[in-house]
């Protein structure tokens, strides 16, 4: 499968999620009240997907995704999907250490739930392949799969009290957390998808280690040193992808993606996990740049990755649009860097990573996407 779009130079893609329709959430509701049938819920996740995607090919963007319309979250819905995951509330998994970070973090607990292990982590369907084969029905476009990463979802998922009694600690699930990605990325390659993206914003929190800190307490983790956790992500993630080949795989860093209080958000650049990053054994890093809370370009001096590079260009958190030639600007401070050939235009993020927390209106979300191509068109003139 190639790696560079029709036009050649600056593609443009998406990270994932987009907006859910008011409609939509009101389908889901009237199922969770047992007045809509699981049919007409499906119909009603059929068409947002469709509309999401007419939507997306209307800012002309090259790759686009399903919108994660039919998704909880992009780490949620793997409980969704597997039995050896259940959502469990995250005030249900409260302890008096993790408390402590709620308090200090502002965390909205409330909103949150956790796919926690319950039992011993294996495929029994598939995670996104179906949302693959739905999305390429309705378009001739390039369709991207975002999924969740083996690190992050690790995190979240092994809780000492909910999941001991399958793996006694978190290396023992490492290698059935690696076999799950692993078989849903191959059915991904054979479902047409064109790139397998693994979400980690669990390692973009590496940047100060809030985050983590939070997670470790909620779910009982015992780390004496935070460079474990580096070592543990990086060789998941490769555990994960060896050896497989004919379809692009990437991972996306982010620093989490929550409502419009970006106070309780992780901030720094990527120097504290450049050695880790840069050793990942994928074709494309999803990176967080418009955002200034994601630091400079600084770490990735000295040509440290050579390989292809996701350019967040766009801020979802803020919702003003971003005019083009603001974004030309952005991409043209990134190319020393990585390469003018190397960059892909997309946003920072997802554009409504759970159900319950867009970060910006639909409409807004489009004209961004709309601006996006508009740079890209710019940039073509000036550089193709
Ligand atoms: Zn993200």
């Amino acid at each position: 499968m190639t790696t560079v779009s029709k036009q050649g130079l600056f593609p443009t893609s998406v990270v994932g999620s987009l907006p859910r329709p008011r409609w939509l959430i009101d389908a889901i509701q009237r199922h969770e009240r047992g007045e809509l049938s699981e049919g007409e819920l499906k119909e009603s996740y059929d068409d947002a997907v469709k509309l999401a995607i007419r939507e997306q090919e209307l800012t002309g963007v090259e790759e686009l995704s399903d919108g994660e319309q039919r998704r909880f979250s992009f780490l949620a819905f793997v409980a969704e999907r597997l039995p050896s995951f259940r959502l469990i509330p995250v005030k249900e998994l409260m302890n008096r250490d993790a408390e402590k970070f709620v308090r200090e973090m502002n965390l909205p607990i409330d909103i949150i739930s956790n796919p926690v292990i319950v039992e011993k982590i294996r495929r029994s369907r598939p995670l996104a392949v179906d949302e693959v084969k739905f999305a390429l029905k309705h378009t001739s476009k390039k369709v991207k799969a975002p999924i969740i990463g083996p690190y992050t979802l690790l995190i979240n998922s092994w809780n000492k009290s909910k999941s001991g009694h399958v793996y006694k600690s978190p290396d023992e699930a490492f290698e059935d957390m690696a076999r799950l990605l692993r078989e849903e990325i191959m059915a991904l390659r054979e479902a047409g998808a064109s790139f397998v993206q693994l979400d980690e914003p669990g390692i973009g929190n590496f940047c100060d280690y809030k985050y983590t800190s939070w997670l470790l307490a909620l779910n009982g983790w015992k780390v004496s040193d935070m460079r474990e956790l580096h070592k543990i992500s990086a060789e998941l993630i490769n555990r994960t992808v060896k050896g497989i080949g004919g379809i692009k795989v990437g991972v996306h860093i982010c620093r989490g993606n929550w409502p419009a209080d970006e106070a309780h958000l992780s901030k720094g650049g990527y120097e504290n996990m450049i050695d880790e990053i840069v050793e990942l054994k994928v074709e494309q890093l999803v990176l967080e740049y418009a955002t200034k809370r994601a630091g400079s370009f600084d770490a990735f001096e000295g040509d440290r990755w050579d390989g292809e590079v996701g350019l967040g260009v766009i801020d979802v958190k803020n919702p003003r649009v971003e005019s083009p030639e603001e974004i030309v600007s952005r991409v043209e401070k990134a190319k020393d860097v990585f390469g003018l050939e190397k960059i892909t235009l997309n946003p920072d993020c997802g554009f409504a990573s759970g159900r319950p927390w867009p970060v910006v209106q639909r409409d807004v979300a489009y004209a961004k996407l709309r601006s996006q191509t508009e740079a890209a068109r710019m940039l073509m003139k000036k550089y193709a």
